[in-house]
């Protein structure tokens, strides 16, 4: 679901025509919808309104200030996994007693810095982290508030690179030595013992690995529940959203599928999971990321050559893998879209940019609309995992970020200037 359409043959976003947007503040550029990001966060919420809950939305998924705040102002809490993250939520307005902190190398600063800060919940990922927060807390003279992060070893079934929940991974303390850490932790006096995490992977797209892993660990939480008076069950992010609406509606292209179908949406996902974890009678805490922010926003780019060799037809565009590292590190796919709609032939095209890399790719062998030099195009669902992971590879300026409201729109984000990048290089005192 999104609020990317053409009207007539532009594409907008909500009221506003992408391609005003692209003259106005040049390309790369990322457009966000905050009436997207308002309506996935209220149906998850509504989806949940049978139980106590706190959607914590992952701020490493999109992490703007503009974004942030419409989160915020919504009641959201967020995910957080560093002391940036949190200052960037305090920045945009949101409140640290919403924020979970999550990660497996919290550092003694950031541990400090959160505890003063008076963030819900640490989420605990081994046992000399909860040694650390509880050192901490004694010299501050605090009680820090801990939830440990199970690995339940359930197969998520997505892609490698972001399953998190089988006992190959990092994350998380093994479900058989859970309640033993538990034990110990109830020992240490600066601890206060919350809740009970877990989070099992990103992009699921089926609720059965969230209902087998909740399903798995239920008598454990009770356990927990009647032993240390826990107030709140987190069952993570993950949630999947549609990459590929023509594949999944069979149609054959996005645009004639408006209605494209969702795989997993709020309403299964809570009508499978409410059952389960009502009877508990414990806070649901959810962090999605990739459900409220993937499918929000786009990278808009400008076809700079067409490039005809042999055997391909090269967009070469003024995007990069530093802009949107998903296709070269995940494999994943982006559907790409003309701002103005073209009918005609469609041309098997490979999307690539300029940097000096062969896994620099946006699409391959992709059936575009005919294109030429000047043309923009634009990659959907770019929202998550998007801007975030952006770099400063090839020297390249990290892109422009909008975000639109109905017909109002704004520079959230400035194009960073391109002498900032090596504003703190220096030559050596020998040099000069
Ligand atoms: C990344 C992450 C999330 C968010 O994942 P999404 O797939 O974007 O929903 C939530 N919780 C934890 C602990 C994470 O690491």
């Amino acid at each position: 679901m999104h609020y990317f359409r053409y009207v007539g043959n532009r594409l907008c976003c909500e009221g506003v025509s992408v391609e005003s947007l692209a003259k106005r503040y040049g390309t790369p550029l990322y457009v966000y919808s905050q009436r997207t990001l308002t309506e996935h966060f209220q149906k998850l919420d509504r989806a949940m309104a049978q139980v106590d809950h706190l959607i914590c939305f992952a701020v490493k998924s999109n992490s703007n200030q503009a974004v942030l705040r419409t989160l915020a102002d919504l009641g959201g809490g967020f995910d957080i996994v560093s002391e940036g993250e949190l200052r960037r939520v305090m920045a945009a307005g949101g409140d640290p007693a919403k924020c979970a902190f999550a990660g497996v190398g919290k550092t003694e600063g950031e541990i400090e810095f959160a505890l003063k800060q008076g963030v819900y919940s640490f989420n605990v990922e081994s046992e000399p982290e909860l040694e650390r927060i509880n050192r901490i807390a004694a010299r501050l003279k605090k009680k820090a508030p801990v939830a440990v992060r199970v690995n339940p070893n359930v197969d998520a079934h997505t892609h490698a690179k972001i399953s998190t929940g089988t006992y190959q991974h990092k994350f998380g303390i093994a479900y058989e030595q859970v309640e033993g850490v538990y034990a110990r932790a109830a020992r240490l006096k600066n601890l206060s013992l919350r809740g009970f995490q877990m989070h099992i992977g990103s992009q699921l797209t089926s609720v059965q690995p969230f209902e087998q892993a909740v399903q798995k660990v239920l008598p454990l939480v009770k356990r927990l529940k009647a032993a240390y008076g826990l107030e709140f069950v987190s069952i993570g992010g993950g949630l999947g959203i549609v990459y590929n609406p023509a594949l999944e509606s069979g149609l054959p292209r996005w645009w004639e599928s408006r209605q494209a179908k969702t795989i997993l949406t709020p309403t299964l996902y809570a009508a499978r999971l409410v059952p389960l974890l009502k009877p508990l009678g414990l806070r649901v805490v959810m962090e999605p990321g990739r459900f409220i922010s993937g499918n929000a926003g786009i990278l808009v780019t400008r076809i700079e050559y067409v490039k005809r060799t042999g055997k391909k037809n090269f967009l070469i565009v003024d995007a990069a893998m530093n802009d949107l590292i998903r296709p070269a590190f995940y494999d994943a796919y982006h559907e790409i879209v003309p701002l103005r709609r073209k009918n005609g032939a469609l041309v098997n095209s490979d999307v690539v940019g300029p940097i000096c890399e062969s896994g620099d790719f946006f699409a391959k062998d992709r059936p575009l609309p005919r294109s030429g030099e000047g043309d923009y195009l634009a990659l959907l669902s770019a929202g998550a995992y998007g801007f975030v992971m952006a770099s400063n590879y090839n020297t390249r300026s990290q892109a422009a970020e909008v975000l639109v409201n109905g017909k109002l729109s704004a520079l959230v984000r400035e194009r960073q200037p391109v002498a900032e990048i090596w504003a703190g290089e220096n030559p050596a005192p020998w040099q000069v």
